[in-house]
């Protein structure tokens, strides 16, 4: 159980340090490297509990590998990601939030959950930045 906490509290710490979303696999390196003696599998139960708890947003990558990372935000909202270099950029989406809840009273759903994410090429990527 001690262990445990300590694993867990190196992940937490570890994503709070880091803005991009990061594989599971990309964490397990970047804590190896601090001297972290932790495996992978323990890695992926930390992770999948963290949000399971609500405490780390997770999203898919374009090959479906799922990525990490603690929001800034607690409340719901959306991600702007940038598929070559990872930058993300928490966004609103108010008219979403209207049409999910409109499309589920239409047909008599309660409880209406959604996962949107954009991705597309960061103003860095592009070179197009100012
Ligand atoms: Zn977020
Ligand atoms: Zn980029
Ligand atoms: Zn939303």
């Amino acid at each position: 159980m001690q262990r445990m906490t300590r694993q867990r509290s190196a992940v937490t710490e570890l994503l709070a340090d880091l803005d991009d979303f990061r594989s599971a696999q990309q964490l397990h390196e970047l804590l190896r490297a601090q001297g972290q003696g932790i495996g992978l599998a323990t890695v992926y139960r930390t992770l999948q509990s963290l949000a399971d708890g609500g405490e780390i947003d997770v999203l898919r990558s374009e090959d479906g590998e799922a990525l990490y990372r603690r929001c800034e935000r607690q409340e719901h909202h959306h991600h702007l990601v940038c598929r070559r270099c990872g930058a993300t950029v928490e966004i609103d989406g108010p008219s979403v939030e209207t049409w999910a809840a409109q499309v589920g009273a239409q047909h008599g759903f309660a409880d209406i959950e959604h996962t949107i994410e954009l991705t597309g090429t960061c103003a860095t990527c592009t070179g197009t930045e100012t």
